[in-house]
């Protein structure tokens, strides 16, 4: 073949391509205008059976060369894209997305900026057991010029008979520590029910990883004018995990954290396995601030470090780690918490 021949080949191709181009976008104006109809008329845009005749004319007219099965294929796709095209902007598009609002979300936390680019930590106990015991912490969180403090007062635990935290007590504990040190506190909240009397005792509403899918409370933290640290559930995907801050922001709450604390893999050696990828991946695909908890991602108190090392590497907003007085005798975590010399000299190395 010639090469002259092979250029009007090509010619003719790039026409064809033209071609399908104006065909298809012309199909796209059709549908519009048939979802415009069917709107005004309160029907489903997509009709089953409807599109089974379509596929089905189509395959009858098929003369080759392609098979009717690549065919369907083909035209299933321009179903579908026709179909997306009259999807509502938020099926596009998350709320939480940067496709939706590139610039970060900066939550402002007793005059924290969460999301500014610098490095924030989350210290605190697991649980709150005692004024004492989270005065003494506070102090060192004070100490060290940090602001926020956790604590749970509701303790999601795996066996009922575990410690299952003070409760409303322990948020009273929280806020009178938070009132004497001048810091934020932040506390898990566990009941729907709970989240307007937690809007009292606490500056941010932990949401934790085994109720990072239930989804009536995390409609109830959207619904609240609090910022939220919700934690990715034990086994869910990424895409899920933005899924779930998609349910607190459609409610109007667009003050969230997300924190990557670890996912459940084969590997023993860790009590959760550690995806750091998810921090950029997150930060990509939101605009929200997020954090990394070393201290339920890894279980190992020898781990903190080069963990927290490695989330501030791949750009997380901060970083959430549990302090406890004397760990020896906590009630819950007892051999993954740092005590107060260990904390301190945590947070010198990551300074
Ligand atoms: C916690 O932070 O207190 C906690 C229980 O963590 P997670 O929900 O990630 O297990
Ligand atoms: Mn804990």
């Amino acid at each position: 073949m010639s090469n002259e021949e092979l250029d009007k080949l090509r010619q003719d191709l790039d026409e064809v391509n033209q071609e399908l181009l104006t065909l298809i976008n012309k199909r796209a104006q059709l549908v519009q205008d048939i979802g415009g109809i069917k709107q005004q008329q309160g029907m489903n845009r997509f009709d089953p059976v409807r599109e089974r005749d379509m596929l089905d004319s189509i395959t009858q007219n098929n003369d080759g060369p392609f098979e009717n099965s690549t065919i369907q294929h083909i035209f299933k796709e321009i179903f579908k894209a026709g179909l997306e095209l009259q999807e509502d902007d938020h099926r596009k598009a998350l709320l939480v997305s940067r496709k939706k609002k590139p610039e970060d979300t900066v939550i402002t936390i007793k005059g924290e900026t969460i999301g500014d680019g610098n490095p924030h930590f989350i210290m605190g106990p697991c649980a709150v057991e005692s004024y004492d015991q989270v005065a003494q912490v506070a102090e060192a969180v004070k100490g060290e010029g940090l602001k926020l403090l956790r604590g749970g007062a509701f303790k999601p635990r795996s066996s009922p008979y575990d410690f299952q935290g003070l409760g409303l007590e322990g948020l009273k504990i929280l806020k009178q520590v938070a009132d004497e040190y001048d810091l934020a506190v932040i506390s898990e909240i566990v009941n729907p029910a709970d989240i307007e009397t937690a809007v009292d005792y606490v500056d941010v509403i932990q949401i934790g990883a085994r109720n990072m899918q239930n989804f009536e409370l995390l409609k109830a933290a959207g619904r609240v004018n609090k910022p939220v640290l919700l934690k990715r559930g034990m086994s869910a995907t990424i895409s899920e995990f933005i899924n779930a801050a998609e349910y607190i922001i459609s409610q109007g709450n667009e003050n969230i954290i997300l924190c990557e604390r670890g996912i459940r893999t084969y590997e023993k050696a860790t009590r959760n396995t550690l995806d750091i990828s998810s921090v950029p991946i997150l930060k990509q695909e939101t605009h929200l601030p997020v954090f990394v908890d070393v201290t339920h991602s890894t279980g190992r108190r020898d781990l903190l470090l080069p963990t927290a090392k490695a989330a501030m590497a791949v750009g997380a907003d901060g970083v959430m780690a549990e302090v406890h007085p004397d760990p020896a005798v906590a009630l819950s975590d007892s051999a993954q918490q740092m005590d107060i010399e260990t904390f301190k000299k945590f947070i010198n190395e990551l300074r």
